[in-house]
């Protein structure tokens, strides 16, 4: 076969596959650029899971009429213009890929306004045809996903039930709400409110909001300090347990991680406590200087390296240890 170009559909489609890979994904990349946008409140509308219907509506800075066009190309950004500005990120987004990645394998349809006068744009993407007027809306932004995957029958093959797909648009937005206590975020499956929180800056409000007022009157606040190592956010009793890992959040530098290793050693200085196959709930913040650690530049990765990991888990097993002994130890005088 001799060597060609790939048509520009072609090539979108496939470049969508590193970014688009379930709904969560688009929700997580909608819902990032709504915080580059300083949106204080966020609405999350989702159906059936994702797969049919997923729309994030913010109230953040907007798009302008003449830009929403390059907001939908490939490399279209507002965020940086050369890779000096990397060292200097302050925006999650940067690639300028989402939007274009989430038009090529859904239909897309905005509608924004980056004025006061209430004037704003509609625009909509959908395979070929693209369309755009001017409409009055609020200054924000709303953007409707529909029929992910429509014309990528190998991914749409893979979307599990809805039930499933809805856990993981869940735990995308509790991770969201709880690294942004100071945004407003409401989650709505199917047309009923599944979460809401308030936007105050606390997160133990956000918390409340998403475990509910009583599970979380039984948490212990964690502040802890041993130079590198900075710890604070909230665990969970040993007595209140969880058959599984979803109600665990670890953020390094306000960056939200999964690496199972840091679950274990959080788990290990519970010892004894917990019964087997038990797993406590916590949400901890970890401080750590930058340049211990090797952060994947890769938006969608969750993964870490840190330089001298084993002394760096023998520290926060430790400081876990601390904040658990000085908390158990005041509730006994309390006659717990
Ligand atoms: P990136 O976030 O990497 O810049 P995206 O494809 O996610 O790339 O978005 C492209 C551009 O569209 C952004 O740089 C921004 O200017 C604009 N944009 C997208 N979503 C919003 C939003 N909710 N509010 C305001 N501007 C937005
Ligand atoms: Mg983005």
């Amino acid at each position: 076969m001799r060597i060609q170009l790939l048509d520009e559909q072609t090539a979108a489609k496939i470049a969508a596959g590193e970014v688009v890979v379930d709904p969560s994904a688009v929700v997580k990349e909608l819902v990032e650029n709504a915080i580059d946008a300083k949106a204080t409140a966020i609405t999350i509308n989702i159906e059936d899971g994702g797969k049919s219907k997923i729309e994030v509506t913010d109230n953040g800075l907007g798009i302008d009429f003449e830009d929403v066009e390059l907001a939908f190309a490939r490399h279209g950004t507002s965020k940086i213009q050369t890779m000096e500005d990397l060292d200097q990120l302050e925006t999650l987004g940067f690639r300028g890929e989402a939007l274009a990645s989430i038009a090529a394998v859904s239909r897309v349809r905005v509608k924004t306004s980056s004025r006061k006068d209430g004037l704003g744009t509609m625009y909509s993407h959908r395979g070929n045809h693209q369309e755009k007027e001017a409409i009055a809306w609020a200054r924000g932004t709303s953007i409707l996903v529909e029929d992910l995957f429509y014309n990528t029958p190998a991914r749409l093959k893979h979307l599990k039930k809805s039930n499933d797909e809805n856990r993981k648009i869940i735990r995308m937005v509790q991770v969201l709400s709880m690294s942004h206590p100071e945004i407003s975020f409401g989650l709505f499956l199917d047309g009923s409110s599944y979460m809401k929180t308030p936007g105050r800056g606390d997160l133990l409000l956000v918390l409340q909001s998403v475990f509910g007022n009583q599970q979380v009157g039984r948490w212990m606040e964690a502040t802890y300090e041993n130079e590198p190592l900075q710890l604070n956010g909230y665990l969970g009793s040993p007595y209140e347990t969880k058959r599984n890992r979803d109600h665990q959040f670890i953020f390094i530098n306000n960056r939200y991680i999964s690496e199972t290793r840091f679950n274990k050693a959080i788990e290990d200085a519970y010892g004894s406590m917990l019964m087997i196959n038990q797993h406590p709930v916590f949400v901890l913040n970890i401080h750590l200087p930058s340049h211990m650690l090797d952060v994947n530049i890769h938006p969608a990765k969750t993964k870490v390296q840190v330089h001298n990991e084993s002394l760096f888990l023998l520290l926060l097993k430790d400081g876990i240890r601390q904040i658990l002994r000085s908390n158990l130890d005041a509730k006994k005088v309390e006659g717990m």
